[in-house]
């Protein structure tokens, strides 16, 4: 008879998850709390579904921070080539765009869910919706709420994929910590990861300039630069350069109540060449016109200097030139999970074996964004989730004699 494996969490850790197990002859029986699988996965295909990123291995890698070398072997066994045959073999082919960011060309993720969950079928897969899991009874069956009431189940080995806590309405609400603490799993808490940050802006910006993108700025924090985009918000600043300074910035405000950003509004142009160029006689123009025309600004980037000194943009070019260069904006505090793209924290490192095994769990594997790493945007999250996803299923497929 085929062990059997129950994988708890039907996101993208999961799913993989229960198709490489099913795939090595076990028996797999996939629960989630939702009425449908994949919420999150569906959501993060709104805005277009960034699978992965073309960068190289070693650069892609020291997108998560402290836990880049943990998550070494794991990208070694899924590498994003790999996750793009993945893609490819499920129907949906995909092409890198202008920033190095790979997509499906459906760019949606429901084609690839829908076709994905069909080979699942086939696989054997069986799939329980709202069946919430919330431990274990006294005799270690793990224990879940259905609509039909509580539904026990043993297995020989259980997947948890239950996902981090941000977007909770879909699905993934960080509800489980509580049920690993009681086992004595060590977790760091769930906080909001890819989340804006907050300004206290004047009535007149935010009216004028919220939803407008600061395009090719860079953002310095804490010795720390990234290009990119930012974009403005009613509540403060949002978008992928800040993410990428989230896990700095969410410290400095955890440890000081405030966090200090510096904006190069012109990364390519010299403190000494953008003063060159605002030497040229403002003549009969407004200052705004002499700063768009000559120093090539958009009116939000204009506006952004004008926040930064709190009042009135400098006369002096070389003033103004080094306004531009560094404009500083206190951030005050974070949006909450329920508008992060991801959640840090999770199910600390150390508490996991190499095959993703729960060390004071024997038997139980964990993966996907409920482990504690966090990355920025960039196709970094979904990769972590399916090489770790896959990661557990190999571990409990060997555990289990498949492999
Ligand atoms: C708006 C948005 C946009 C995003 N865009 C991107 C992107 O473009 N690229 C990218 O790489 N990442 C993106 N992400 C992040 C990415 O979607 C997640 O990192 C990824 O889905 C995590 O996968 P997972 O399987 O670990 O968890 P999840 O996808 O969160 O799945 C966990 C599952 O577990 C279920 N569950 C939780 N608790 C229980 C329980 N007790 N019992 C049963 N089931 C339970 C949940 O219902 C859920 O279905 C985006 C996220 C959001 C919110």
């Amino acid at each position: 008879m085929s062990p059997t494996v129950t994988v708890i969490g039907a996101g993208p850790a999961g799913l993989i998850a229960a198709e490489t197990l099913a795939r090595a002859g076990a028996r797999v029986r996939l629960h989630d709390a939702m009425p449908s699988a994949g919420r999150k996965l569906l959501m993060a295909g709104r805005g277009g579904l960034n699978l992965t990123h073309s960068e190289p291995l070693d650069v892609f890698l020291e997108r998560y921070g402290e836990a880049g070398g943990w998550m070494t072997p794991r990208l070694d066994g899924f590498t994003p080539d790999a996750l793009i045959a993945w893609s490819e073999a499920l129907g949906q082919p995909t092409f890198v765009g202008s920033s190095g960011r790979v997509f499906p060309k459906a760019m949606k993720a429901s084609p690839l869910l829908r076709a994905w969950l069909g080979r699942l079928g086939e696989l054997g897969v069986s799939l329980a919706l709202r069946s919430r899991w919330t431990g274990w009874d006294t005799d270690g069956a793990l224990t879940f709420d259905t609509p039909d009431g509580p539904v026990t189940e043993t297995a020989d080995a259980t997947v948890l994929a239950l996902g981090g806590a941000s977007w909770p309405r879909l699905g993934s609400d960080g509800r489980w910590t509580s049920l690993l603490e009681a086992r004595g799993v060590e977790i760091t808490p769930l906080l909001p990861a890819n989340v804006g940050f907050n300004v206290a802006w004047s009535d007149i910006f935010k009216e004028r300039f919220a939803g407008q993108p600061l395009k090719a700025i860079a953002l310095t924090h804490g010795g720390v630069t990234v290009r990119g985009e930012a974009m403005i918000a009613d509540y403060g600043l949002e978008g992928g350069a800040i993410y990428a300074l989230s896990a700095g910035l969410r410290a400095a405000i955890a440890r000081d109540g405030k966090a200090e950003l510096t904006i190069d509004l012109h990364p390519d142009q010299s403190l000494g060449q953008l003063t060159a160029r605002l030497v040229t006689p403002q003549g009969r123009q407004s200052q705004s016109n002499h700063l768009r025309k000559a120093a090539h600004l958009s009116p939000a980037a204009i506006g952004l200097m004008r926040e930064a000194t709190g009042g009135p943009i400098p006369i002096s070019p070389r003033s103004q030139a080094a306004l531009i260069k560094a404009a500083r904006v206190t951030l005050t505090g974070m949006q909450g999970l329920e508008r992060a793209i991801s959640s840090a924290g999770g199910i600390r490192l150390s508490e996991l074996d190499e095959d993703l095994m729960l060390r004071r769990l024997p038997g139980v594997f964990a993966a996907g964004e409920m482990l504690d790493w966090e990355a920025p945007t960039g196709g970094y999250l979904l990769q972590a989730s399916l090489a770790t996803g896959l990661a557990a299923a190999r571990g409990a497929a060997g555990r289990l004699g498949l492999a």
